[in-house]
Formats: structure tokens, sequence, C-alpha cells
């Protein structure tokens, strides 16, 4: 990989055909929801109202029938089921890990296809969603970023993976019975750690997060939602702004020269320009920490030098080190670091202060793990003319 490569690929960007029919009220802003409400002849002083108590159903109890909207009247019902439906992405395939990870691979609309990583641990369940189908960002040691496709999911496609994981979880409160304040929920965290580049799909991203976070949406604490980026600079202080969720950078290189090579966004916003814009995200989004991704390759960028000067390099940001041994999948161009060279690699950064958890691979058995996430549909490996004549648009 030489230091020339691009920082996009040549991807084919899919439009978004629009479903025809009735619209689907999953992902609507609560400002949308009022609009639409009001357009199918809602009176606008019961409008706040009735959004307050279909964002309930849906959010909190997982409703999928107007029918069930006990506390909205009986013609009202069928006025909305006339106009409107709840759907949330189709899932297509489940698998298990050996570990209790489970990867989903769900369908949007367009037949496109992305994949959802549950990951249970003894406190808590993190969901990991994805953004995008496929990226146009070209980190030379990323299964996604090899995929040709690339489209925006929408808002709902974005939340929608929440509540299929909910539904498969068996995890909606039971009417009458409460919102589980029992124990700890079976999926209390988010992580945007799936396919894609957040940052480059913000506004969708955005209007999810604010329903995952509304106490009246999943009602997810913002300190339990973690958005990962490969490092958008500009959009960094917008997402401390509009989110105000924790943030997570992937970091995984300690010179431009090298950072480059693994993150090849790096030619446009360097190393120096990426601290700056973290530097400032902890006060404006009051958050606490940020966690610095660190993919552990062979050789690469491993030593005990690379460690010294990263601890250097985030000097005065409130940090933690995740350290992701590489997992590799078929033909990548890179190894794992030894085990004992990443907790060398740790110790130097842990006695220099910082918290430095090794993650443990995860789901590794079903592909489910950190950037091997790859749809299905691409690796069947349509030919562009296949693809083109699918999404009715032209090829350049
Ligand atoms: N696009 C975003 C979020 C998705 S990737 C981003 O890049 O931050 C989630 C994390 O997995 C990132 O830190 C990414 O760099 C890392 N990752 C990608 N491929 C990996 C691999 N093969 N092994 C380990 N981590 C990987
Ligand atoms: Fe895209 Fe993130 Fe993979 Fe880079 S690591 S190609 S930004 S998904």
């Amino acid at each position: 990989m030489s230091a020339d490569a691009p920082i996009t690929q040549d991807v084919m960007t899919i439009p978004r055909k629009l479903p025809e029919g009735p619209v689907n009220l999953v992902g609507l802003t609560r400002d949308k929801l009022r609009e639409a409400l009001l357009a199918i002849g809602t009176p606008e002083k019961q409008a706040k109202m009735r959004v307050n108590q279909i964002w309930q159903w849906i959010y909190q109890w997982g409703v999928r029938d107007f029918a069930e909207m006990t506390n909205l009247a009986k013609a009202y019902r069928a006025q909305l089921a006339e106009h409107f439906v709840i759907e949330v992405p189709e899932m297509v395939s489940k698998q298990v890990s050996a570990d209790g990870t489970r990867k989903y691979l769900v369908r949007i609309a367009g037949g496109h296809e992305v994949e959802v990583v549950y990951i249970p641990e003894t406190d808590r369940g993190t969901l990991c969603v994805s953004s995008q189908v496929g990226c146009t960002l070209t980190c030379s040691f990323c299964h996604t970023g090899t995929q040709k496709l690339v489209r925006n999911l929408t808002a709902g496609e974005i939340v929608g993976q929440i509540m299929m994981a909910r539904d498969d979880l068996g995890e909606w409160p039971e009417p009458g019975v409460g919102t589980g304040e029992a124990g700890p929920r079976l999926l209390s965290n988010i992580v945007l750690m799936g396919m894609g580049e957040p940052l480059y799909n913000f506004d969708n991203v955005r209007d999810a997060m604010k329903i995952a976070m509304d106490g009246e949406g999943i009602s997810l604490s913002r300190r339990r939602i973690t958005l990962s980026t490969s490092g958008v600079v500009p959009e960094i202080a917008k997402c401390a702004e509009e989110i105000g969720c924790l943030l997570a950078v992937s970091f995984h290189a300690t010179t431009d020269e090298v950072r480059d090579k693994l993150v090849p966004i790096n030619k446009r916003w360097n190393i120096e320009a990426l601290l700056d814009a973290l530097r400032a995200y902890p006060k404006l989004s009051n958050s606490e920490r940020i966690t610095f991704e660190y993919v552990m390759l062979k050789d690469v960028n491993d030593s005990d030098e690379d460690a010294r000067r990263l601890v250097k390099l985030i000097k005065g940001i409130p940090a933690k080190i995740n350290l992701i041994p590489f997992n590799e999948w078929p033909g990548s161009p890179y190894q794992r670091s030894d085990w004992d060279r990443i907790e060398k690699f740790a110790d130097i950064i842990y006695k220099a202060g910082y918290a430095s958890p090794i993650r443990t691979p995860r789901g590794e058995d079903i592909m489910a793990a950190c950037g091997q996430l790859k749809s299905a549909t691409e690796r069947a490996r349509k030919s562009r003319a296949q693809i083109a004549a699918e999404t009715g648009i032209s090829q350049q």
C-alpha cells in the first residue's frame, strides 16, 4: 500500500430509492413526526401530545401496529394506519458465536444489506450499529473499506437496527409491567462502529441518536453511546454540539507517514489537525474521556517508540486508549501483533497514566469482530453493470 493510495476508493454510490406508499414513522424527528401528523389533519393543539404518545408506543413498548395504541381514539388509530407504517430493517440471518456474540445481517430498502453485532458482557450489552452500506474511505486494514457499494442509511434504518435487536433479544417491556427498571438492559450501550463512517452521514446519525437518547425514545443515556470516526475533522465539533455522545477516534498510528497509509483520510486532516479538534471535544460535549482506538499491526505500528510517541501526542487530552488486536479477514495485508508485544505496548501506556485495555476479540469465528464487517450482497461480487441495472443509475 503506497502513501499515494486514494482517500476514497472507486465506489459506486447508490442513490436511495424512496419507497413508495405509506410513510414509515421510525426515525422521524419530533418535528418531522409533528408535520406528518398535522398533514393528516391532527388538530394543532393535540399534535405535541400525539407525538409523545406515538413515540412511546414505538420506542418504549416496541409496538408495530397502530391498533395496539390504546390511549388513542379508535378512529384516529385507523387514520394513522391508513397513512403510516412502523417498519424496521428485515433480519435476513443471524449467527451466534461461541462467545455469545450475535451477528445479524439486515436488509434495507433497495435490497442492500448491512451487518449489526450484539456483544453481551457481564455488566452491559453493546450493539454495534452500521451507518452506511460499505464505506467511501479506504483504511488499508479494514474489510468494510474494500466494499464497492456505498449508500447512507436513513435515520429510520439506523434506529431500526436497535429496534430489530430488541426484537431478537425479546427485550420490549410487557404493557402494564414497566420499562425494565428491574435490572440492566440486555441492550444497554450503542457503538457506531459497524459499517461506514458515521460523520459522513451526519444528519441521519444525529437524528437516530437523538431518538436513542430521548426519554420518550429508546431512552439510553448519552454516556452509553459512542461514535467512532476515522477523523473527519470539520464534523467533530458538530458531533459534540449536536449529538453530545462519547467519541472514539481511529488513531492507529503515531506518525503522519504511517497514518497516511493506514487511515488515508489523514492526508486530508493530519494528526495535528485531528488532535486540535479532539482537544476541544470534551469541553464542547460535556463528555468524559475520548477513546483512542489503536489497532495492533505486527511490525507496522506496535513498537515501544510508537507507544511513547502516542503518550506524548495525546498529552493534555482526557483519554483512554483501546488497543485492538488486528482482526484478520480473507486476504488482509497485515498480521496481528504478537501477544507479548501488545502487552508491552499496553504497559508503557499504562505507566504513563492512561487506561489501556486490550479489547478482547469477540465473535471472530463468525467474522463479527471490528473491521471484519462486509455485507453479503457485496461478497457475491456483482458486476458494476449488474449493480447499475438494479439501482437504475447510469454507469460513469
Ligand atoms: N468508520 C469508523 C467506524 C467503524 S470501524 C471508524 O473508522 O472509526 C470501527 C473500528 O474498527 C475502527 O477503529 C476501525 O479502525 C477498526 N478496525 C477496522 N478494521 C479492523 C480490523 N481488521 N481489525 C481491528 N480493528 C479494525
Ligand atoms: Fe471506513 Fe472506518 Fe473501515 Fe476506515 S476503518 S474504511 S473509515 S469503516
